[in-house]
């Protein structure tokens, strides 16, 4: 992050607003993974589902995202779903008009489809593509996105290879490395992150790590960060997995980035993960990116979190604060 992207953020926070925005620009998706947060009963609070939940196509669903992101103001933007490639004709749309506007946009996908071409080109655009671990777990998870479609779809592109990891791959022997030695030789990935499996609070799934697994993640990471440069992954994140955040009030993610759901109104919280996340088992990369900003020391003296806190105090209680406007636009549900 450059330090002109700081202070405008900063500023954000000093306004009483938040500098990050995710957008659940579907509630659809082809695949079905297991431990999928997305789809849990929880996710929108109780009640309504995000399958349940009304979306938009078309014409409908490009004025309604840039309503949203007029409203929210943000520097970073995240596309997600669902899978925002099923709406891939609006997203091609959008994507040059929120770049233009000197927005940051992150699109997160299962390149279940073809990513469009003009993506390879576009500056200030990640695709983050979630390929949960090597193909005899990856192919049995998340069809249709098998390794074989995947590569595919990922011809001529530069993506950054995301992978949650699960108990089951921990249970195996050298699994990061291995998936480190698939991806990292590739022309079309350009870099790689790891998150942890976050469960829901009462959970017991077989996704879910163990306390030594978790530390044997990160002391496996630290020493693969070193030998591949592709694991984009400071040594400040890797060891925030150690420590992540006691709740959502104590995560600088959480407190920074707004959710939106496929209706375009319903705000997710506390986090992107909705319902009720076990944050002491948190594994959320971006959570841990956070975290490690909030523990670096600027000029190796002065600590990042207490000005964060203090600012963040600051622009929640200024007079100043500037409120989030209503929808603009006259919603018609289509489906
Ligand atoms: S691709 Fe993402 S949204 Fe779709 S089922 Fe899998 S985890 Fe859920
Ligand atoms: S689950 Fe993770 S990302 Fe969500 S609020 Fe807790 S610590 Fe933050």
């Amino acid at each position: 992050m450059r330090a002109f992207d700081v202070i405008r953020a900063w500023g954000r926070i000093l306004a009483g607003q938040r500098p990050s925005l995710s957008i659940e620009v579907t509630r659809e998706c082809p695949l079905r993974c297991p431990g999928c947060y997305a789809y849990g009963p929880n996710h929108l609070g109780g009640g309504t589902t995000l399958r349940e939940l009304s979306d938009f196509k078309g014409q409908r669903l490009v004025d309604g995202v840039l309503d949203v992101v007029n409203r929210y103001r943000p520097l970073h933007l995240s596309l997600v779903g669902g899978d925002p490639l099923v709406r891939y004709r609006e997203l091609e749309t959008l994507v040059p008009v929120l770049i233009r506007r000197g927005i940051h946009v992150q699109i997160v996908t299962s390149a279940f489809r073809a990513l469009p071409a003009a993506w390879a080109r576009t500056k200030n655009l990640n695709v983050a593509v979630s390929i949960d671990g090597l193909p005899a777990e990856n192919n049995v998870r998340r069809p249709p996105a098998t390794y074989e479609r995947i590569l595919e779809n990922i011809a001529g592109q530069h993506v950054t290879v995301h992978c949650t990891i699960t108990g089951q791959m921990m249970k195996q022997d050298r699994y990061l490395e291995r998936f480190l030695q698939f991806w990292s030789p590739r022309a079309e990935i350009r870099r790689i992150w790891f998150s942890i499996f976050t469960p829901q609070e009462g959970d017991d799934v077989p996704e879910m790590l163990t306390r030594q697994e978790r530390r044997r993640v990160v002391s496996e990471l630290l020493d693969l960060r070193q030998r591949y440069p592709k694991l984009d992954m400071r040594k400040g994140v890797i060891e925030a997995f150690n420590a992540p955040p006691s709740s959502p009030d104590q995560c600088v993610f959480a407190q920074t980035t707004q959710t939106i759901s496929a209706d375009l109104r319903t705000s997710i919280q506390p986090c992107q993960f909705g319902g009720q996340p076990d944050c002491a088992s948190c594994g959320c990369f971006a959570s841990m990116g956070c975290a490690a900003v909030a523990n670096h020391r600027l000029f190796g003296w002065l600590p990042i979190g207490p000005i964060f806190w203090a600012s963040r105090r600051f622009g929640q209680a200024s007079p100043f604060r500037t409120a989030v406007p209503e929808p603009a636009v006259e919603f018609r549900i289509l489906q």
